[in-house]
């Protein structure tokens, strides 16, 4: 994407990704593969006694404790987009976002460890689209683990997350004419 988004718009500054990553396994691959490129900024927000056991460093790192409940998960994430925009996000740069929406730190699952309610997960992938809705940042989502004791469960969840989406996605149709005509311009 940033290649493409540079042969696009060679005066550009280059494109910033920022990766969110809600999965409750640590996005260790993606830590690692970028860490020390500053134009991509790695979030991942984890279970700490999760696998990974050995967890590469992140831009941040969020390690939840085991059986933590949607008061204090939501509140991690609003502290971490907080920070996302102090440490990386700048107004005059382009940005792309890239969300992970893993389903397992749902309380029915069967590897997370967590106890975030159906409710708490639908409120999170609000709260990531709707923050980069806010700075009309564009957004990639791609659904992340989900091992439900009842499968039904794993589904509803990445339900709501394809919900909350299409609802982002018709926002953004309705104003793609002018984006397009800024782009060009
Ligand atoms: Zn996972």
């Amino acid at each position: 994407m940033q290649r493409e988004y540079e042969m696009a718009h060679p005066a550009a500054k280059k494109l910033k990704v920022a990766i969110v990553d809600l999965d409750v396994h640590q996005g260790n691959g993606t830590a690692k593969i970028f860490q020390g490129d500053e134009s991509v900024y790695t979030l991942s927000m984890h279970g700490e006694k999760n696998f990974p056991f050995r967890k590469e460093m992140s831009d941040h790192d969020v390690d939840l404790p085991d059986g933590c409940t949607d008061v204090p998960y939501l509140e991690a994430l609003e502290h971490a987009l907080d920070e996302l925009e102090r440490c990386f996000y700048d107004d005059s740069s382009p940005l792309l976002m890239l969300y992970l929406a893993g389903a397992d730190p749902h309380e029915g699952d069967r590897l997370g460890r967590l106890k975030i309610s159906y409710d708490g997960l639908l409120t999170r992938d609000l709260r990531v689209m709707d923050w980069a809705w806010q700075r009309r940042i564009p957004l990639a989502f791609a659904m992340g683990g989900g091992y439900g004791h009842d499968l039904a469960t794993t589904l509803q969840v990445q339900q709501g997350t394809y919900r909350t989406a299409l609802a982002y996605w018709r926002k953004w149709q309705a104003i793609s004419s002018t984006v397009e005509t800024t782009l060009a311009a």
